[in-house]
């Protein structure tokens, strides 16, 4: 019998749901984040089932938890990992009390209930297990649960890398942002992250000559600076097909039903994206989403100019948001970017991050769609690009090979987009025992 076939999941699950409950009762709000609690709460887990975890504290009151399972060495290690921290809430905009993890309508409600205490607690119940069933592991399994990647990972996964590289290292990590379900023409898709996109994050700046107000100047900063918000915020930079898209659009239209099947596959073509984005897509939201998906963006998102009604600005900056595809560099985005705001402007970038992709045809996506296929007949699993970072950007430079494959069964009326810190975030109670079971037999066929 398959070591996923000895366990009782009744059980398993009802273990898994009080330290779920538990660890969303932890404010662990960033900012300040405050994860010491969690991290020390999942280190008494592991000593109970005879592990040795560390406690790492990267600043007061922030700390990391890392726990290894050994293996043989016979293949490099697998990192399961979870952020322990979560975004602040709006309470008065919650049908319930965000930290106090209430059960209802089959849901769980609160704060990290699906980004990302679920897979922290999955990622934990995941090292338990396998310790209980007492079986010779090929690869050392390891738990991370760190802190800070709210706020871009400092305290967390980069202080790792920094400075415990060795604790961490491993051929593949597993974490958030893949796995969940969607719905569309009837077939359920589970997207697994296999990239994310870069970060570089631009000020620019506009001069021109000061004045009285009551003379208006049409070259004036402000005026500059307003117009190239409009120009970044209008105009798409030119479409790159990165390869997981392309694998992601042409395995998804291959089981959508006409004209959906058409219209996604046409995307790739930049001669007619344009205008499918625009015109022809009927949902906003998924329109822009892909927009996202097929070329580097530049965003404005913060403008600063003047001081006095009366008095024409010497200065603007601007501040955009870039995200750049894999394959891609800060100088080839700000080339993009000249292209369509010229040189006058001084460009300036005030923080970057590179791209992060791992092989969309990898063993390890072979072997979630068997799982996958097997816990949930008829699904189908695609690779996905996502358009955020998370902590694979400081992972990957350890020459992991990351993947999002959080697993979660979801209903098709709801959307996991949606819930992301949102009001009344929650996951359904049987989404998160699939997850449980899925992520396990995923995890066991890659070590055993
Ligand atoms: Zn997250």
């Amino acid at each position: 019998m398959a070591v996923w076939e000895e366990i009782n999941w009744d059980d398993v699950y009802s273990e898994a749901l009080d330290h779920f409950k538990d660890l969303i009762r932890m404010e662990t709000v960033n900012p300040p984040g405050n994860e010491k609690p969690a991290a020390e709460y999942l280190a008494e887990m592991f000593r109970r089932e005879g592990l040795e975890p560390e406690v790492i504290e990267s600043a007061p009151e922030r700390a990391n938890v890392v726990c290894r399972l050994k293996g043989t060495g016979e293949k490099p290690p697998i990192l399961l990992n979870g952020h322990l921290d979560v975004v602040p809430v709006e309470p008065d905009k919650w049908s319930v009390n965000p930290f106090q993890a209430v059960e209802k309508d089959g849901c769980l409600y609160g704060r990290g209930a699906v980004d990302m205490k679920n897979m922290v607690t999955m990622c934990a119940m995941c090292l338990v297990l396998m310790k209980r069933a007492g079986a010779a592991l090929k690869r050392d399994l390891i738990f991370s649960g760190v802190a800070d990647e709210e706020a871009g990972g400092k305290y967390g996964s980069q202080f790792m890398v920094d400075n415990h590289a060795d604790k961490v290292k491993a051929e593949y990590s597993i974490s958030e942002m893949g796995g969940f379900s969607m719905e569309m023409d009837g077939v359920r898709f589970y997207l697994v992250q296999v990239a994310e996109k870069g970060v570089c994050w631009l000020r620019i700046k506009t001069k021109g000559e000061p004045g009285h107000g009551s003379i208006p100047d049409r070259d004036s900063a402000l005026i500059k600076a307003a117009r190239i918000a409009r120009t970044l915020g209008w105009k798409r930079l030119p479409q790159h097909n990165a390869e997981a898209v392309v694998r992601f659009v042409n395995m998804m239209s291959a089981h959508l039903k006409f004209p959906k099947s058409l219209v996604f596959k046409l995307l790739l073509k930049p001669s007619v994206s344009d205008i499918l984005l625009d015109k022809v897509m009927p949902d906003k939201g998924v329109a822009q989403a892909f927009a996202a998906m097929l070329h580097n963006t530049a965003n404005p998102t913060v403008i600063h100019a003047g001081g006095k009604t009366n008095v024409i600005p010497s200065e603007a900056t601007l501040e955009v948001d870039g995200r750049l595809l894999p394959g891609f560099t800060s100088a080839d985005f700000i080339k993009e970017v000249r292209a369509l705001i010229g040189d006058e402007p001084e460009i300036e970038v005030i923080h970057e991050l590179t791209p992060t992709e791992a092989p969309a045809d990898d063993p390890i996506m072979e072997v979630m769609r068997e799982v996958i296929g097997r816990r949930d007949p008829g699904a189908v699993v695609l690779p996905n690009l996502v358009t955020g970072f998370t902590d694979a950007t400081h992972w990957k430079k350890l020459g992991m090979k990351c993947y999002g494959f959080s697993p979660l069964k979801l209903p098709a009326d709801l959307s996991f987009k949606n819930m992301f810190h949102g009001h009344d975030e929650r996951i359904p109670l049987d989404g998160f025992r699939f997850g449980l079971e899925t992520l396990f037999e995923v995890v066991a066929r890659m070590v055993l």
